[in-house]
């Protein structure tokens, strides 16, 4: 009888806890699903986030399959012909767009990072979604060309074989633009910037998130790898060659030559005002509708992603971060992030949290936002000085602002009240 009645008094708390609980998981999926949200907006367009975060996850299952079916580069003729009718479009060149033009947004995962686009289009005679769909691939076969973790991309043979014979390769063009671009900022940054850092950058391993510093021997026996006068193209044998044991990562380029390449495709398509972001490298076509300028979030480097410092306002141009804070462990009160210095095998230490840099091409940007970081405050910015068409902003480790000389007229940076 005892038991009995105990067992009838427990039934309902037991249904009480269990709607409890049953509450609670719902309260948090619901959050979790707006932290994740929030980590998609570090670097877009400030005032749009609602519409692009919405879009997360409806696209997810679909780019997975994508992945799977692309594997490794498929050098089909739309492809090839995208990327190399591209490569050096001229983007000085775009319409307005009309203030009742229509907004299009879509969001995907890819190139180890979160993918939006932003467009806004006029043209009746214009498919924005197919659009979408084959930018999406154009940046899937990028993906699968260039990442060293992709089996059969040029990287990873180069990497794997120490020569890659490029005769009758599709994308030969693509390479030497790559090549080309690493080696001149290579020498302008007199070592600074070096692709040849890949042993120093695997054996570090913080994005595939490592948090152990490695034994000062292994730096020593890797860093005796690293140096730019091991990769070397040779024209006559049509082959890219790696000696004494180098290996190359694009990590520090490839997002920005990327978007110029998104940037190229889709000028040549009709559009005029579209946003491009691959995870801190935002790529501006044109002006918003009505000749307004596209209005950037920078992402505060001392709060967590998705905290704004401030924003910009930009047109036709793009915009690259680098910072301590993307990839990082900490270790004994020590911050060690991804950004390494060839001078020492260690996380570049230049007193720089954060370095953003706005030129016309991205890949410039992106080269010169991890170059600028590594050679911190006074060296970086007499580099961009002494460049043509470029403008930088950085952020002191003690939160101090560095501005190049016409950012702040130019920009109209505006410091946020959420910082
Ligand atoms: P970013 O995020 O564009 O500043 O590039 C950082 C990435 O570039 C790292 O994750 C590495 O893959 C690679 N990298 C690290 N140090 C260097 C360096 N000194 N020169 C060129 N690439 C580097
Ligand atoms: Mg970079």
């Amino acid at each position: 009888m005892e038991s009995q009645s105990k067992k009838n008094n427990s039934l309902p708390k037991i249904i009480g806890i269990a709607i409890l609980v049953l509450v609670i998981a719902v309260v948090l999926v619901f959050f979790n699903r707006d932290k994740a949200n929030e980590s998609t907006e570090g670097t877009t367009e400030n005032n749009e986030t609602n519409e692009t975060t919405d879009t997360t996850e409806a696209t997810e299952d679909e780019t997975d399959k994508e992945v799977s079916d692309l594997g490794s580069v498929e050098a089909t003729d739309e492809l090839t012909a995208q990327i190399n009718e591209v490569l050096n479009y001229d983007f000085s060149n775009y319409k307005i767009v009309s203030e009742d033009a229509q907004k299009y947004t879509t969001t995907f995962n890819a190139l180890d990072t979160v993918i939006q686009l932003i467009i806004y289009n006029d043209d009746p005679n214009i498919d924005v979604e197919q659009i979408f769909d084959e930018t999406e691939v154009l940046i899937r076969g990028y993906e699968s060309l260039i990442s060293k973790t992709i089996e059969g991309s040029y990287t990873s043979q180069l990497n794997n074989n120490s020569e890659f014979d490029y005769s009758n390769f599709a994308y030969a063009e693509v390479v030497h633009q790559l090549y080309d671009k690493s080696a001149y900022y290579e020498e302008l940054s007199d070592g600074a910037f070096d692709v040849t850092m890949e042993p120093v950058v695997r054996l570090w391993d913080i994005n595939n998130g490592n948090t152990e510093v490695p034994a000062q021997d292994d730096i020593d026996a890797t860093l005796a790898l690293v140096g730019y006068e091991n990769y070397t193209r040779d024209d006559a044998a049509q082959k890219y060659v790696l000696s004494n044991g180098a290996t190359v990562d694009f990590g520090a380029i490839a997002k920005g030559h990327m978007a110029d390449i998104v940037k190229g495709s889709l000028m040549s398509k009709g559009i005029n005002s579209a946003l491009v972001n691959l995870g801190g490298n935002v790529m501006t076509i044109g002006a918003k509708p009505g000749d307004k300028n596209w209005i950037i979030a920078i992402q505060d480097p001392m709060g967590n992603t998705g905290e704004q410092l401030g924003t910009l306002e930009v047109k036709n141009k793009s915009l690259v971060t680098s910072g301590n804070y993307e990839r990082f462990f900490i270790k004994d009160g020590v911050r060690y992030h991804h950004i390494l210095d060839p001078e020492t095998g260690y996380p570049a230490v230049s007193g720089l949290s954060q370095t953003t840099i706005i030129s016309e091409r991205s890949i410039d940007c992106d080269a010169l936002s991890t170059t600028t970081f590594i050679l911190g405050q006074e060296d970086g910015m007499e580099l961009i000085e002494s460049l043509d068409g470029f403008d930088a902003m950085f952020v002191g480790e003690d939160g101090e602002y560095y501005f190049s000389n016409d950012f702040l007229n130019q920009y109209n940076y505006v410091d946020s009240e959420t910082k």
